[in-house]
């Protein structure tokens, strides 16, 4: 075990809150009940889903109805895209190229067995969806007789680009399109409103914000036909076979009570944290750069060294001193060769990407000592 870690890889994961472990021990012991059985035991297991069914909806403003509980984003974003090809007869898919690999691989994967067509929709260099793009491809697309699904993330993982998802929740709708959100860095992070954003299925991950791992739900707006993925009992109103994940739930919406009700203080927190480490950056060079602006996700810092600097020896070398951070998304390290989402970017920088990503749990004093750690790895040709 590291004596000391500066975990600054919270895009990846986050550190389960001790008061979200205590709600979740009761439902490890006591209350141990199969929620389908119908005595007592059962039914209090029962309740303590339906109970917390009831108050993620009010905290994402939505009908308790609408929300189905999964294992996590990649199960939520499955699920979301087959039921818009299943039940909801769309023939072409329109996403981006920085979306998370549980929505491209997805995509991938159903166009190929059912041979429907995929587009994808212009970004600028900083990843913003250009929405007239969207809606041309809307118009096209349509014209041509398809029914299209729109799967676009709302904040990006990697680089911490948000969508404008008001926006593209009207044009989706104006031209009869199903639009899907993959919610996984924003839910838990920002105090939201799902009815207001105008999406169909909206994805979400428990331990992205202090939760468990291994929970999530997918939100289906009221009145869209869905189907399941996982098929066996009658559990989630057959639309999610399985026995329930009991004390995973219990964790989920704690974490995401915790999260809503501390959103201020933690969000100024980890704002000025997000600044400390970027204008310590720029003072240690004039030659590093951010994929990552003041207007994108606070969570994120996605940082550009420069050209000469090894990046992969410097994640190597911060490691051995305790400090966590990722090269790009930490869902893909050690299995791909770079990143999707710096490519489609098409920066042409000459150097390489760290991402660093803050939480509640990070301090000062992490911030501090990897940026005392990074400038003694820099080439000195670099520090100014
Ligand atoms: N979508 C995004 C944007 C993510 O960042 C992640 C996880 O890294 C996922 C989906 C997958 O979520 P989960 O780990 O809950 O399956």
């Amino acid at each position: 075990m590291m004596n000391q870690i500066a975990y600054l890889d919270n895009a990846a994961t986050t550190q389960l809150d001790p008061k979200v472990l205590e709600s979740m021990i009761p439902y490890m012991g006591e209350y141990y009940g199969n929620p389908s059985s119908i005595y007592s035991l059962g039914r209090q297991s029962r309740l303590a889903i339906e109970s917390a069914r009831k108050q993620v909806a009010e905290m994402l403003g939505v009908k308790a109805t609408s929300i189905y509980f999964t294992s996590g984003g990649t199960e939520s974003n499955n699920t979301a895209i087959l039921s818009s090809i299943n039940e909801l007869g769309c023939t072409h898919i329109i996403t981006s190229p920085i979306e998370h690999h549980a929505v491209l691989h997805t995509i991938e994967h159903y166009c190929k067995q059912k041979q429907l067509s995929c587009s994808l929709v212009k970004l600028n260099t900083m990843g913003e969806v250009d929405l007239l793009d969207l809606e041309n491809q809307l118009i096209a697309y349509t014209k041509q007789g398809h029914k299209c699904l729109v799967s676009l993330m709302h904040a990006n993982n990697e680089i911490g680009v948000l969508l404008e998802i008001e926006a593209v929740g009207i044009i989706a709708r104006n031209h009869g399109a199903i639009f899907h959100s993959d919610c996984v860095q924003t839910i838990g992070h920002y105090p939201i409103n799902l009815i207001d954003y105008g999406v169909h299925f909206a994805s979400a991950s428990g331990h992205k914000f202090h939760g468990p791992k291994g929970t999530g739900i997918l939100y289906v707006s009221d009145g869209t036909k869905f189907g399941a993925l996982i098929h066996g009992g009658s559990q989630e109103r057959k639309k999610r076979a399985g026995t329930e994940n009991v004390h995973g739930i219990i964790g989920f919406t704690q974490a995401l009570a915790l999260a809503m009700d501390n959103f201020s203080p933690d969000h100024s927190h980890i704002k000025s944290l997000n600044k400390r480490m970027r204008f310590g950056l720029e003072k240690l060079s004039k030659d590093i750069s951010f994929n990552s602006t003041e207007m994108s996700l606070y969570t994120v810092l996605s940082v550009n060294f420069p050209a000469g600097t090894n990046t992969d020896l410097m994640l190597a070398l911060m490691d051995n001193k305790g400090i966590c951070a990722s090269g790009g998304s930490a869902c893909s390290s050690g299995e791909d060769e770079g990143s999707h989402v710096i490519t489609a970017l098409k920066k042409n920088l000459p150097g390489a990407t760290i991402r660093f990503s803050f939480s509640k749990m990070t301090s000062e004093k992490d911030i501090d000592f990897t940026l005392e750690s990074i400038s003694s790895m820099l080439s000195p040709q670099f520090v100014s």
